[in-house]
């Protein structure tokens, strides 16, 4: 059975930019439909609650000094943030996120997210409003200046999806996107596969916008060796990212690379949430084994590479393990941050695990899972956009996954979703209906449900593992033991190798006993298309050239590379 559906616009990914993309294309006059592979109540990397948010607003900050220009500075180059990002963030699409977080945090609270309280406590950013007027809790994170807001975003998808409804947009939960249709070069569609029902979906419309997230889970090993005990939701495979690469689209490659630094956000084998980062704020400490503090505020991470230090004298001083301490906190604190646990992520089932357990804050130390520096990580693509959050396609917007344009976080995703639910309703005003080609339709119902129809073939966990291994073998030869860019006749065979491993598990026929494993088989025939890019790119000497967009695409079944110089409005300080 095939589903057939019209609209003006199609979002793919009902996430928090994908909902805010569909909200103002509607608001924009435009027919909206959104395909979301989960729920759109609790789908995604919000799902379960944010409890921090940056912004800028010009009636706070402009009188402390710090402008827009130099939050841009900050997150792109001079932050802690910044730093990390190797000079990789495209600083107009950033400003463009930063001028719009103020009126983001507006339309949120007026849709019932609460961001301001009669309250605030002696550790949120002091400031002076009218006689009577409900404050922000401003906290400091990873800029030169305070800038975030704790609030309380447990429920923030629920919101977004009735101001969805109140609009009268499409929703098709459970519908997971699965390949863009075109017409010479035009995105006039897409298609997707019912988890629940197995039902074929053929959407058409005049503009696709991609916010399937930012992540390509499972393409690697996980850390802790569990596909499912992740922070990020384990069903953002990638399959934005294939879906644009297999219809041509240009994207932005990033190469494996070796982590740096000796890192706290997860209690000892919960990956689930990040109860040691932000969210501990402000009373959480980070102790060694001797309750010498590693660093006091884990949410300002500040000063990161002085505590980096004091992490590696500990390891060295035999130290350990470390742990998340509250043990000295005043009461208030206490039930500060676990009202923020209570909005963020999982944090709240840690919290009832904690009462099941009988573990309390004010008698407990937590121990903490020690990242350590040095392990090579995967490398990531995303398609490549412009201002109008446009990609190479004509019809083809992306808001999410893009580009670094900001902190891989909330308020970068609400802008930029909002942002090109606008720019593609002004893009379907002038354009006219396109009609499917059946054909090209009819192959992709073949292709996509063919793990379903074929009578055998391995499961789709078998071929999700030696993918894993493949591409842990791409990342020692890209960051392991040679040093990145540089082309050893070793390394070269090894990625030829690995590139050959791919390309025969791309044939290897899958086999799913239910619509819920077929997805799982398309999610892993999507993160081989990843990876076969991925492993392309590797080969090419200029990847690593600093100041430059390393850039990708398919072209009549032909990888294809070139550099684009990254634009620099505001250079960093330390280069002036
Ligand atoms: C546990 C946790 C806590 C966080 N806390 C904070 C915080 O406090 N503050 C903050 O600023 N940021 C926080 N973040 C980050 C923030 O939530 C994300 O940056 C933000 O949600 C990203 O929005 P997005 O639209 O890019 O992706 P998502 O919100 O992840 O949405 C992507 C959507 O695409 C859907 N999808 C994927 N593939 C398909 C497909 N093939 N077809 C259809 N749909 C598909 C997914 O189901 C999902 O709904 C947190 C993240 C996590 C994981």
């Amino acid at each position: 059975m095939t589903k057939t559906i019209k609209t003006d616009i199609l979002v793919i990914g009902g996430g928090l930019s994908g909902c805010m993309a569909a909200i103002n294309a509607a608001d924009h006059g435009a027919k909206v439909a959104i395909m979301e592979k989960s729920h759109t109540e609790r789908s995604g990397a919000a799902g379960t609650g944010n409890d921090h948010f940056w912004f800028y607003d010009p009636e706070i900050h402009e009188p402390r000094g710090w402008t827009i220009p130099d939050m841009v500075r900050d997150i792109a180059f001079d932050g802690e943030y910044g730093k990390t990002k190797g000079g990789l963030m495209d600083q107009e699409l950033l400003e463009i996120v930063a001028e719009g977080t103020k009126a983001a945090v507006d339309r949120l609270e007026s849709w019932g997210v609460q961001f301001k309280y009669d309250k605030i406590y002696p550790w949120n950013l002091q400031y002076d409003t009218p006689e009577g007027e409900k404050k922000y809790r401003i906290v400091p994170q990873f800029q030169s200046e305070w800038d975030t807001l704790n609030y309380d975003g447990r429920d923030i998808k629920h919101r977004l999806t009735e101001q969805c409804l109140k609009r009268g947009v499409n929703i098709f939960n459970r519908v997971a996107g699965t390949g863009l249709l075109t017409q010479d070069g035009r995105v006039i569609g897409a298609t997707g596969v019912n988890m629940r029902t197995g039902e074929f979906h053929v959407f058409q419309a005049k503009a696709v916008i991609l916010a399937t997230g930012m992540d390509q889970w499972r393409l690697f090993k996980p850390r802790n060796g569990n596909w499912f005990n992740s922070q990020s939701p384990p069903y953002i495979t990638g399959d934005g990212e294939a879906m644009a690469i297999r219809a041509g689209a240009e994207v932005f490659i990033l190469q494996a690379v070796k982590t740096q630094h000796n890192g706290f956000q997860y209690w000892r084998n919960i990956m689930r949430s990040s109860p040691a980062a932000t969210t501990c704020y402000p009373a959480g400490r980070l102790v060694n084994a001797e309750r010498e503090v590693m660093i006091k505020h884990p949410a300002a991470r500040e000063p990161m590479r002085k505590y980096r230090q004091n992490v590696e004298d500990s390891v060295a001083e035999g130290k350990t393990p470390f742990y998340l301490d509250w043990t000295d906190a005043e009461e208030e604190e206490i039930q500060y941050a676990l009202w923020a646990y209570g909005n963020e992520g999982l944090c709240w089932a840690l919290r009832e695990i904690m009462k099941d357990l009988d573990i309390d804050f004010r008698t407990h130390m937590i121990e903490l899972e020690l990242e350590e520096p040095g392990r090579p990580t995967g490398g990531f693509l995303a398609p490549l956009v412009d201002l109008d959050l446009r990609t190479s396609l004509d019809g083809l917007f992306a808001c999410s996954p893009i580009q670094f344009a900001g902190e891989v976080a909330a308020p970068t995703y609400t802008v930029l979703g909002w942002r090109s639910g606008e720019k593609a309703a002004e893009f379907v005003k002038d354009v006219p209906d396109a009609e499917l080609n059946a054909e090209q339709v009819a192959s992709e119902e073949k292709r996509v449900l063919e793990p379903i129809n074929v009578d055998e073939g391995r499961t789709w966990q078998e071929v999700n593992e030696e993918l894993n291994q493949i591409m842990e073998e791409y990342k020692k030869y890209v960051a392991g033991f040679n040093p990145p860019g540089k082309k050893d006749k070793m390394s070269l065979i090894g990625l030829q190798n690995t590139l050959d491993l791919l390309g025969k598990l791309k044939m290897v026929k899958m086999k799913a006993n239910d619509p819920h494993e077929l997805v799982r088989c398309n999610e892993v025939m999507n993160l081989i298309d990843v990876g076969i890019l991925m492993v392309k790119a590797a080969f090419e000497p200029d990847q690593f050239k600093r100041g430059s967009w390393f850039l990708g695409k398919i072209e009549d079944g032909e990888a294809k590379f070139r550099l684009e110089p990254i634009r620099i409005k505001y250079p960093s300080k330390e280069d002036q």
